[in-house]
């Protein structure tokens, strides 16, 4: 299974894994500011990593 996870370089840290069958990209852009507003409001720099499982 393909999974997008986002990564916050700042904290060093995975916020969340989304399965790329059920998540588009445009939803994933949709989570970032609403589930991880925080992290986006404050200038972090959020990375969008592949990872296959
Ligand atoms: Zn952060």
């Amino acid at each position: 299974m393909e999974f997008k996870e986002i990564y916050c370089n700042n904290c060093k840290k995975t916020l969340g894994k989304y399965n790329v069958k059920y998540f588009s990209d445009a939803r994933i852009a949709e989570l970032i500011k609403s589930s991880h507003g925080m992290h986006y409001r404050s200038g972090h720099q959020l990375l969008i990593r592949k990872v296959t499982k």
